[in-house]
């Protein structure tokens, strides 16, 4: 280990944040790095932390499958990179290490958004100043260790859980990790198996590591919530006409990036809206190809999907603004196939139509509008 005089006085520190995870065990089926947290990602809460604290750089490491949308998300972001991650959590820290040698590597969990600039900087300094911080608070619950079947308890007062980040001095976290350690699953261990004593910072009971569904209910907004959309687009030849998942019969479709689908683009707007996420222009831009010409319904078991962690859709109510064709012998076909997505009773959808009295784009017939409005209620159990 190097003396804490051979340490540089002002350091070039360097977080190593690990999202290569799958997590399997949100039952997401994307990597809970990139589920909203209001109006922002959970890896964009981490990048937030440390853009504002002593970490001069930093360097994600992920898995191929979500490295374009990680990219778009991190862009905003000065100096920061991505690497691949490995098979397991050791081997993804030992990826982001070799790939930006510093001289104090700060490693945190991707799923840690909640972790202070100011702890991001205690564990910085300590590493600084004797080779390692590790956040660690005390054991709140009891600990008792079950081997063979007998049970022991542990003396809590000798007790810490050890979170993330822990900082290290770059040359020893790198000679740890060198090592044999792929069954590690915490840092601060590896460097122990190495020879070192790590050395504890106080953490936060809020930094909490989002594992499963209960961790992102906590992080919803609470109450009963409502929401608005509103949405309009162009009618054309040669497309076909779709408003809430069914095709109506007409000489015009709508133009789009997508479907088209006016209804529901209205309908999602304000189920997100009410989620307190962003809008759908944000979650699907029109500049993704993977969006062109799909059909708005597989978006809306999107939306469906985001905003029923923490809530539970209790009606949504929207009226479609058209001049042509008559919609009236189409409103239940489109509340069931509405109903059906949503996964609530077609009686808690409410669709109506109204021309424009021949006023304007709707009324001389140039475009379809919808507008929708909904109510979440809580639902954290
Ligand atoms: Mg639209």
């Amino acid at each position: 280990m190097k003396s804490n005089a051979e340490r540089p006085a002002s350091p070039d520190v360097c977080a190593i944040i690990v999202c290569a995870g799958k997590g399997e065990r949100t039952g997401l089926n994307y990597n809970k790095v990139l589920h909203y947290l209001g109006q922002k990602t959970v890896i964009e809460l981490v990048l937030d932390a440390f853009a504002a604290s002593d970490a001069s750089r930093a360097v994600i490491v992920c898995s191929p499958e979500d490295e374009a949308r990680i990219k778009e998300l991190a862009a905003p972001y000065k100096d920061v990179s991505l690497c691949y991650g490995g098979a397991t959590r050791a081997q993804s820290v030992r990826n982001g290490l070799r790939a930006q040698p510093c001289d104090v590597a700060v490693i945190h969990d991707g799923a840690r958004p909640f972790a202070s600039p100011a702890l991001i900087n205690a564990c910085i300094r300590s590493a600084v100043r004797s080779g390692s911080g590790i956040a660690a608070v005390k054991s709140v619950d009891t600990v008792k260790r079950v081997k063979n079947g007998k049970v022991s308890s542990l003396p809590r007062a000798e007790l810490y859980n050890t979170q993330t980040p822990q900082a290290f001095a770059y040359a020893d976290i790198m000679h740890a990790y060198d090592g044999a350690c792929d069954g590690c699953t915490d840092d601060a261990e590896v460097y122990e198996l190495a020879g070192f004593s790590p050395v504890l910072v106080e953490g936060e009971y809020s930094n909490v590591k989002i594992t499963n569904v209960g961790d992102l209910v906590k992080s919803t907004p609470v109450g009963a919530r409502v929401g608005i959309g509103f949405d309009v687009h162009r009618l054309t030849d040669g497309r076909p006409l779709i408003l809430g998942g069914v095709t109506i019969p007409y000489n015009k479709g709508l133009d789009g990036h997508s479907d088209a689908d006016v209804l529901v683009h209205a309908v999602m707007d304000a189920l997100l809206s009410a989620a307190g996420l962003p809008d759908i222009g944000v979650l699907f831009p029109d500049t993704d190809d993977r969006y062109l010409g799909v059909s708005s319904m597989l978006l809306l078991d999107e939306v469906v999907a985001r905003v029923t962690v923490g809530h539970r859709i209790n009606n949504v109510s929207a009226v479609v603004m058209a001049q042509a064709p008559k919609l009236a012998g189409f409103i239940d076909a489109i509340r069931k196939s509405l109903a059906a997505r949503l996964g609530i009773s077609a009686d808690s959808v409410n669709v109506s139509a109204t021309t424009t009295e021949h006023m304007g784009i709707i009324g001389n017939g140039a475009a379809i509008a919808a507008s929708a409005s909904c109510m979440l209620t809580e639902n954290h159990g």
